[in-house]
């Protein structure tokens, strides 16, 4: 059986990029990677999975130190395969969900629930998911519902 490989992870992690000769250039990964962002083993072992970290969240870390785990790594260049520290910025994943056009980023663009209530700090509750969820409309829910039960009771 072979033993864990003895290098400091960050000698192997740069095997695996591109370029990084210039510091304003995107520092693209060569490794693998999960159809969007590189991945990296940090090991030592190979085949764990809390081993198999992205490779842009390895090297902030490097660099920065650790990612709160609230936290997520936003890639100001928007090139996912760039591991350039300078180009990443530790943001909340609600503010990460701000960019793109997934359903999530255009659902957190909005700035009103689809009743027109607004999402503004007093109305607004982030769910775990990053998602808002509308005060006005959960307590109107949480009426009817209760209305409900009543009426069930007689
Ligand atoms: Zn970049
Ligand atoms: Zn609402």
């Amino acid at each position: 059986m072979k033993g864990p490989d003895p290098k400091p992870p960050i000698e192997r992690f740069w095997k695996y990029v591109k370029s990084h000769l210039e510091a304003s250039s995107c520092w693209i990964w060569m490794g693998g990677n999960n159809g969007k962002y590189g991945r990296f083993y940090r090991g030592p072992h190979r085949d764990s999975p809390q081993c198999r970290v992205y490779a842009h969240r390895f090297i902030y870390e490097h660099y920065f130190g650790s990612i709160p785990d609230n936290m997520t790594i936003n890639h100001l260049c928007e090139v996912p395969l760039c591991v350039n520290p300078s180009h990443l910025e530790v943001a909340t994943m609600a503010d990460n969900m701000r960019y793109g056009n997934n359903p999530t980023a255009i659902k957190a663009r909005q700035t009103a629930c689809k009743y027109g209530h607004p999402f503004d700090e007093s109305n607004t509750i982030i769910k775990g998911n990053g998602c808002r969820s509308c005060k006005t409309c959960n307590r109107a829910r949480a009426l009817v519902s209760a209305n409900n039960r009543r009426k069930r009771r007689g």
